[in-house]
């Protein structure tokens, strides 16, 4: 089976194939086709992952939603759940997994064998390799309701990423977006760096 040419994009911009990569791509393809998306070009879809995984980059590149942009929102939840919603349609899903990965390609047994290499601390780099090509090719064969249950949620509206004018720290002059600035020693307006806290 050859990849798909999206999952290949996914990869030049990701710099490796991975089954993290290939979760990400799946529930970004499922998500198109039920909202009806194209690429996003401005903050008309959003994508909330509930993690920071290899996932996040599939968003990236084929949907168009970017850190950058702000319609990316990363809660670094370590679940691996995803909701995309939809401004222009007012629609909304949620994706996420309740069931252990199951490998039902054509390799069954040498799956197996890989995993328990994998599992006993033995898999050479090759068998690694091997496992990961494996499970990402099944992965995106696989009907996507065998990876993943999928919810309508009720549609709410996320917020426009901020757009703040910028203002120098009064301690190192850089400029900073205002409302990042906190009020410390003294009450004078300090980048976060500068303040000695985390920010809150
Ligand atoms: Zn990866
Ligand atoms: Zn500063």
């Amino acid at each position: 089976m050859e990849l798909p040419k999206e999952f290949k994009a996914c990869v030049e911009f990701h710099g490796h194939s991975c089954p993290g990569l290939a979760y990400g791509y799946i529930v970004v393809k499922e998500a198109m086709r039920l909202l009806d998306l194209k690429r996003s070009h401005d903050e008309e879809v959003v994508a909330i992952c509930e993690n920071d995984s290899c996932a996040v980059d599939a968003f990236q590149v084929l949907l168009g939603t970017t850190i950058g942009k702000g319609n990316l929102i990363i809660k670094d939840y370590g679940k691996n759940a995803y909701t995309i919603l939809d401004r222009s349609s007012k629609r909304m899903y949620r994706f996420s997994r309740t069931h252990f990965y199951n490998y039902t390609g054509k390799n069954k047994e040498e799956f197996q064998l890989l995993e328990r290499a994998l599992s006993a601390g033995k898999a050479s780099s090759e068998q690694k390799r091997r496992q990961k090509l494996l499970k990402t090719k099944d992965l995106i064969k696989k009907p996507f309701d065998e990876v993943f249950s999928t919810r309508a949620k009720q549609f709410t509206k996320p917020p426009y990423a901020p757009i703040a004018l910028s203002k120098p720290c009064s301690k190192c002059g850089e400029m900073t977006m205002a409302t990042k600035l906190v009020f410390a020693k003294g009450q004078a307006e300090l980048c976060i760096p500068c303040s000695g806290t985390n920010g809150s």
